[in-house]
């Protein structure tokens, strides 16, 4: 692995949060509830999340057991932590989604997510494993790992509460009322920004502060795609209700 190379690809991810959430000002993602028409070749739901998902557990620990720190603790317990988000958003989240027996998505979303998973896993796994340095574990470092559990049970929880809105089969939407979806439209996305904010503080890197900028960026416009949404579709949604961050936006 060259460092100059790596180097390149975090600033690189950098640039890409700031392109994508410039796009994502003018269309919404367009899977999910903002699926649309016109996007070519389509895909079904569940395995386009299992594949475009994939290289943040494949590539990653590929990557992560050829550097040069892989049998160190800190490092392995940061390999650890990123496992369990992962095997779940890859393997876990998929299988469970309701009402996705029959949808598909374009294979350009599949197409996308899976490049910047490839991106990202090289990024992360490559710092953790060979670029970084973790030698003892810091305030700063426990810290951070408690952030990234506190992000995770938000939005572990809220995918549940989605989850149970729905029959086995049914596709419909209802308003969710319950924990912090009293207070926001999307805790899910909350949750996962919390997480990648303490990953960044934890792994205290460029590799870890460009992924949760890019997590912001991805999400933050579509929290507000779904906040318009929910107001549209539902005449009686709560209007203290906000975005994303609870009495803010
Ligand atoms: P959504 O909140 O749009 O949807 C999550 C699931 O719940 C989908 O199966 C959706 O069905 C269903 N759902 C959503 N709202 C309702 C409702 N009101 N009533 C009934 N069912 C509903 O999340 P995403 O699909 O965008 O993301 C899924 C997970 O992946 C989240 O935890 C998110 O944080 C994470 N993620 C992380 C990203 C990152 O950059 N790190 C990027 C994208 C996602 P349907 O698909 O039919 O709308």
């Amino acid at each position: 692995m060259s460092i100059v190379t790596h180097t390149w690809a975090m600033w690189f991810e950098l640039l890409l949060a700031a392109v994508t959430a410039l796009a994502l000002v003018f269309v919404s993602a367009p899977y999910g509830r903002h699926d649309t028409d016109g996007w070519g070749p389509r895909f079904p739901v569940r395995l386009g999340w299992m594949i475009m998902e994939s290289p943040t557990v494949v590539l990653f620990t590929a990557i992560y057991f050829s550097g040069a720190h892989r049998m160190e603790p800190l490092p392995m317990v940061l390999y650890s932590i990123w496992m369990i988000h992962y095997v779940n958003r890859t393997f876990i989240y998929p299988a469970r989604q309701r009402g996705q027996r029959e949808k598909t998505m374009p294979f350009l979303i599949v197409l996308l997510a899976f490049t910047f998973n490839v991106l990202n896993a090289y990024v992360n796994a490559g710092w953790i494993g060979h670029y970084g340095r973790y030698q003892s574990a810091s305030p700063r470092f426990v810290f951070g790992v408690v952030v990234f559990f506190l992000g995770f049970y938000v939005n572990l929880r809220s995918d549940a509460i989605l989850r149970q809105l729905r029959t086995k089969n049914s596709a419909t939407y209802s308003t969710p009322h319950v924990f912090l979806y009293e207070y926001v439209s999307s805790p899910n996305y909350l949750g996962e920004i919390i997480e990648w904010f303490g990953w960044a503080i934890a792994t205290n890197s460029l590799a870890g502060f460009s992924f949760f900028v890019y997590t912001v960026a991805n999400l933050a416009p579509r929290a507000a795609s779904h906040h318009r949404w929910y107001q549209q579709k539902f005449k009686a949604y709560p209007h203290e209700r906000r975005r994303l961050v609870p009495f803010v936006w």
